[in-house]
């Protein structure tokens, strides 16, 4: 079956202020995830979530954790493989406030370089991405009457403070999660005019390393540049985890890495991105390494 997109895309159009003001009820609520002075916000973003997915015509339910609770919505219409959609309700802290031109939990249109666009905490990470497939979902059962596939929807509340119960509650509910593909929403675009669907992602790795050394505090006229500084120590460590051209020491880091196809490499190519101006954005001349 070919699916109709274009009558979906129609409604989209037709009922655009309708999710214009959705998305700006959602930022209104201030769910600074990591802010406990914040924990029923949180938890109130979770309830507006459950109750739109259920507005929509998808089972919804809250699932407390020793954190903020999960969202899970699950729609079991159509055949074929099983979509999740992740995405998350908690934001970033908004401040320092002062630096704010509009109140961060006040939404506002303001007219950018490259038209208007909605100014609030959460708007583009990652409240703004999440409500895009909520309105697809919704516009599509409004236009079809049902998913072409069964659909979950997975939306956690601690992505801005490491997602800490997410792979347990993962672990916990293997059934409930189970699918055939991820879309998850909380990745960038390459430019205005150009959507993406990201297919990797980096990771992080955290370490904590001790370094001893001398057994009390040394006087720098006695001993300095006689003993070893536990401080030359550890930044030796961190410069030595690239070499000069930016590569990553750390044995085995690369055994599992996938060198990079033709294709891929033609694809990013054909993206156009313009280096100078990703590093005038962040303010240097030159990038190193990976
Ligand atoms: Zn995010």
């Amino acid at each position: 079956m070919v699916a109709d997109t274009s009558a979906v895309l129609r409604w989209i159009d037709a009922h655009f202020d309708d999710s214009v003001a959705r998305l700006r009820d959602f930022l209104r609520i201030p769910s600074v995830g990591a802010d406990p002075a914040h924990d029923a916000d949180t938890r109130r973003a979770a309830e507006w979530l459950a109750s739109e997915l259920r507005g929509i015509g998808i089972e919804a339910s809250l699932h407390d954790t020793p954190g903020h609770p999960m969202v899970v919505g699950r729609a079991e219409e159509g055949r074929g493989p099983r979509i999740l959609y992740y995405g998350h309700y908690d934001v970033q802290p908004p401040d320092p406030l002062e630096l704010w031109q509009s109140p961060p939990f006040e939404p506002v249109v303001v007219e950018g370089p490259h038209g208007p666009r909605i100014v609030a905490r959460g708007a583009v990470d990652d409240k703004g991405q999440l409500l895009t497939i909520l309105e697809a979902l919704r516009a599509w059962k409004a236009v079809h009457g049902a998913l072409p596939v069964p659909v979950t929807v997975f939306v956690e509340g601690e992505e801005e403070s490491s997602s800490t119960n997410l792979e347990p509650f993962m672990e916990g509910h293997r059934g409930l999660l189970a699918a055939d593909v991820v879309v998850v929403s909380d990745t960038l675009m390459p430019g205005i005019d150009q959507p993406a669907i990201t297919t990797r992602l980096r990771g992080m790795v955290y370490a904590e390393v001790t370094v001893g050394g001398p057994a009390q505090d040394l006087h720098s006229g006695m001993f300095g540049g006689a003993v070893v500084n536990p401080i030359h120590v550890l930044a030796a460590l961190v410069a030595g985890l690239h070499d000069d051209h930016g590569r990553v020491t750390v044995e085995g880091f690369y055994d599992r890495v996938q060198p990079l196809s033709p294709e891929e490499r033609r694809s990013w190519r054909e993206l156009g991105l313009d280096e100078g101006a990703i590093l005038a954005a962040a303010g240097v001349d030159r990038s190193v390494g990976e």
